[in-house]
């Protein structure tokens, strides 16, 4: 089944890889590397171009699959709590993360941030429930909704970088995010899933006893 807001299909793992195609994996290419990847017949340590750091982040991505809860994408509106949402020991450094109020969104970010010790803050703005994907096609997702919350919030005396993470499949209201408030907006990856590797060394593990999948 499909997983809201998830997309794992659309993770662009090749982008994290080194993409010189060396062959000191063994591999013939980096995609071949990466196809040996998801089959589990190789990990991120065969490549000596993937930084340590990595090697987890890859690991929780790689897995997603069998780590997040499942609901059908293209849901009807289920509405969770908006608002603030603090993950960890949140700092004024700690990201920010935008998305919609459904409740399986808010099920699926929940999984994949439990997977690391690293604080972030997630702000869920008021989409009458829409998944992030059904609130661009309705309109109730908007540059609008996420200033009042941002606003209402009172995130930004809580960060000094002035900076929002907004999921890749709201890229479209990025430069008027941008325009509208001064601050500084990325746009995130698609699929949750690719949120460790998107922070990288940033996705700290839990513990430092190992994490299997
Ligand atoms: S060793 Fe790394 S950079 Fe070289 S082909 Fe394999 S995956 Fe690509």
């Amino acid at each position: 089944m499909l997983l809201a807001d998830a997309y794992i299909d659309r993770i662009d793992f090749l982008k994290y890889l080194p993409q010189t195609d060396c062959r000191e994996c063994g591999a013939r290419s980096c995609q071949e590397f990466l196809e040996d990847l998801k089959l589990g017949t190789k990990g991120p340590e065969d490549c000596p171009d993937i930084p340590e750091s990595l090697y987890y982040p890859f690991q929780v991505s790689l897995n997603a699959d069998k780590l997040l809860p499942k609901f059908p994408c293209l849901t009807a509106p289920r509405p969770g709590p908006a608002g603030l949402m603090e993950i960890n020991v949140t700092g004024d450094d700690s990201p920010v993360l935008i998305s919609g109020n459904n409740v399986h969104t808010q099920d699926v970010i929940t999984s994949i941030l439990g997977t690391t010790k690293s604080p972030f803050f997630v702000l869920f703005a008021d989409t009458r429930g829409d998944t992030v994907d059904m609130a661009m096609i309705l309109g109730s997702l908007t540059v609008e909704v996420i200033n009042r919350e941002v606003i209402r919030s009172g995130i930004l005396e809580r960060t000094a970088h002035q900076e929002i993470v907004i999921p890749g499949l709201a890229a479209a209201l990025c430069s008027q995010l941008r325009q509208s408030t001064g601050w500084n907006v990325t746009v995130g990856p698609i699929c949750v899933a690719e949120l460790p590797l998107f922070f990288g060394e940033r996705w700290l593990p839990p513990n430092l006893k190992g994490n299997t999948f």
